[in-house]
């Protein structure tokens, strides 16, 4: 399999990549192309959120604690004090990094559900109502964040994919198959959790603007 400087180099040039296009498509302004560019390069590293003490996970934590701390501080802050917001933003920012990411990984089996294109449809959902919902994007911003996200996990897949080649010994190796797949075939109780919660996101999700 790749490994995280490859995984995330190749998704941050396909990241840069994919910024000029829709700048040049007018699809977004020029202010919005570095957060196309991390979205994807994030993307690219987020389906090994799975993998025990792997450098991907505790950046992708780290970026989800900062982005529901933000959220928290933003949504709260008409309802709570400066004070009561900031210790709700904290109490999320350490409880995301350091507890949800424990629960996690110790739930979790690598290069199961998450190498999956259900798991794929389930991030681009939930960035797109997020962006949508939470931080007042407009719909066609909102799935450009999506599809950004998705972009990056499905070039990671496909690198996985790529890295389960031998072409010295020109056959397959026995990791072949494992990161493309439809869904967990092994596991259907954490496929039917995962389709589950991309169904209830789904719900919440801007209509399709384009
Ligand atoms: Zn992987």
């Amino acid at each position: 399999m790749a490994n995280f400087t490859t995984h995330i180099g190749v998704a941050a040039s396909a990241g840069a990549a994919i910024a000029a296009s829709g700048l040049s498509a007018q699809l977004w302004p020029l202010t919005q192309a570095p957060a196309i560019v991390l979205l994807v390069a994030l993307g690219g590293i987020m389906p090994d959120i799975d993998a025990d003490k792997s450098r991907s996970t505790r950046l992708i934590f780290t970026v989800l604690a900062i982005t529901a701390a933000l959220s928290a501080l933003a949504l709260a802050r008409p309802c709570l004090s400066i004070l009561g917001a900031t210790c709700l933003a904290l109490a999320l920012y350490v409880g995301i990094r350091d507890v949800v990411a424990v629960v996690f990984r110790a739930l979790t089996r690598h290069r199961a559900s998450w190498h999956s294109l259900l798991a794929v449809t389930a991030v681009l959902f939930s960035t797109t109502t997020v962006s949508y919902r939470c931080f007042g994007q407009p719909a066609r911003l909102a799935w450009s964040h999506g599809m950004a996200v998705a972009a990056g996990m499905l070039i990671h897949l496909l690198l996985d994919e790529c890295f389960s080649i031998d072409l010295e010994g020109a056959r397959l190796k026995r990791s072949f198959g494992t990161a493309l797949k439809l869904f967990d075939y092994r596991r259907p109780y954490a496929t039917a959790l995962m389709a589950g919660a991309t169904l209830l996101v789904m719900a919440w999700a801007p209509h399709w603007p384009f």
